[in-house]
C-alpha cells in the first residue's frame, strides 16, 4: 500500500480492462470514498481506488451501480487485503486531523 501521485493516478488510466465489466477499456480512477468525504488527498490510496470505464463510472456515482461493496470486493481481491482492514484503514484517515503522522501503514 503506498501513497499515490497524479503520476500515479496516471498508472490508474492507461488501458487496462475496466475493474467492473472488463469490457471496455478503464479510463476513470474512482474513488470507494470520495476525498471531500474528510481524509482529502490522503484518499488517493490504491485501496481507496477502482479503475472503471466512463460507463461504470458513472454507474457508480448516478445510482450506486457498482455498488461500494462490490467495488471493495475488487480491491480486496486486488491487493490481497480483508475488505475489513481496507475498511479500518480508510476510516482511519478520514478520522486523522490535518497535518497529523501518516499511520505506518502508508509507509511504502
Ligand atoms: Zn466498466
Ligand atoms: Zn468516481
Amino acid at each position: 500500500v503506498k501513497i499515490i501521485d497524479e503520476a500515479t493516478l496516471d498508472l490508474f488510466r492507461v488501458p487496462v480492462p475496466c475493474e467492473w465489466c472488463k469490457l471496455r477499456p478503464s479510463t476513470d480512477p474512482h474513488h470507494i470514498y470520495a476525498k471531500g468525504m474528510g481524509g482529502g488527498g490522503r484518499l488517493d490510496i490504491r485501496i481507496n481506488i477502482c479503475s472503471l470505464c466512463r460507463t461504470c463510472h458513472n454507474g457508480a456515482h448516478a445510482h450506486g451501480d457498482p455498488h461500494i461493496t462490490e467495488l471493495l470486493r475488487i480491491v480486496s481481491r486486488r491487493e490481497k487485503l480483508p475488505v475489513g482492514t481496507i475498511l479500518d484503514r480508510i476510516y482511519e484517515l478520514r478520522r486523522l486531523p490535518k497535518g497529523a503522522a501518516l499511520p505506518d501503514w502508508m509507509a511504502t
